[in-house]
């Protein structure tokens, strides 16, 4: 448990790194930080274990119109281990309502998103795909949610248009840089199924480069530079790997399995990272084409690793 406020949290992805001497060797570290969330969820148990003793339909009002669903594995087939003494699937009482539904209602919302969505879609199968098979990964996110599969099957997205663009390069009075990329994406910290990711539209998950604004840190004018490549973790941005780690990333913040990293503070979101990489690292890249990857792994391993 942490001693933050539930609900108001959110999570960011960003990069920043810091060099000596000329820009074609940057020592790039990536973290992420929170920002105040725009769509913040009320934490609600419910929310977790939406198959619960409340009514099918109490549940489902309280959720949206858009988070009723489920598939050949929903949860509502085998309920949450905190929660086992009544299944609503019970073909007599509210199967009709919850549990007989097989659209995948987050999945229709996606494919009206165009590309966007798409790219989301992408990333949100393979997370499906570790969740359901047995790995380190799966067995990770199973220790905070036995049922973490159904569970992320429930999350929704939003792409935000209005995000951060432009990687801010600061200058100091010496030789050093300070980098930090545009968000990727963030969400609120514990707030269990049906919680809702938010993606950068400008940041890594859609991107592999961005402009750069060049300031000096005491302030002053800023001046446009030239792009730059963008990375989750070690990964180029716009890429599978980079979008799945994403994805797990920000999960690990709605099951409370990773701590809140706000604003990086402490380098609290590599240390996050990094820690989804220690679990899941293998699934994350077994079906990745290495082409895929970044140039930029270099540099970065020393804070992933
Ligand atoms: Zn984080």
């Amino acid at each position: 448990m942490y001693s933050v406020p539930r609900g108001i949290l959110a999570v960011a992805v960003v990069l920043i790194s810091n060099f000596s001497g000329t820009e074609a060797f940057p020592q790039a570290i990536n973290f992420i930080r929170h920002a105040a969330d725009p769509l913040p969820l009320a934490k609600s148990d419910l929310g977790r274990a939406y198959c619960t003793d409340r009514s099918a339909s109490e549940v489902h009002a309280l959720r949206a119109p858009t988070t009723a669903g489920g598939e050949a594995d929903s949860p509502c087939d085998t309920p949450p281990v905190s929660v086992p003494r009544v299944n609503p699937c019970n073909p007599t009482s509210l199967a009709p309502i919850g549990c007989a539904v097989t659209r995948d209602v987050v999945q229709e919302s996606l494919t009206a998103m165009g590309k966007p969505g798409q790219k989301i879609t992408r990333a949100r199968e393979r997370v499906l795909e570790i969740l359901q098979s047995g790995n380190a990964c799966s067995a990770w996110f199973r220790e905070k949610d036995p049922n973490s599969a159904s569970t992320f099957r429930t999350l929704n997205y939003a792409v935000d248009h209005q995000g951060e663009v432009v990687v801010h390069v600061l200058r100091d009075t010496g030789p050093q840089y300070t980098y930090r990329d545009p968000y990727v994406a963030k969400v609120g910290q514990d707030t269990g199924a049906f919680a809702t990711i938010t993606l950068n539209g400008g940041g890594a998950f859609f991107h592999v480069q961005a402009t750069t604004l060049v300031g000096f840190k005491e302030g002053g004018l800023s001046t446009l530079g030239g792009p730059r490549l963008i990375n989750v973790g070690p990964y180029a941005g716009d890429t599978v790997a980079a979008q799945t780690l994403v994805l797990l990333h920000e999960f690990g913040h709605v099951l409370n399995l990773l701590p809140v990293d706000f604003d990086n503070e402490n380098g609290k979101s590599m240390q996050n990272t990094a820690e989804v990489l220690r679990f899941c690292r293998a699934e994350v890249e077994s079906k990745v084409r290495r082409s895929t990857f970044s140039a930029t792994l270099r540099g970065q391993g020393t804070s992933l690793d």
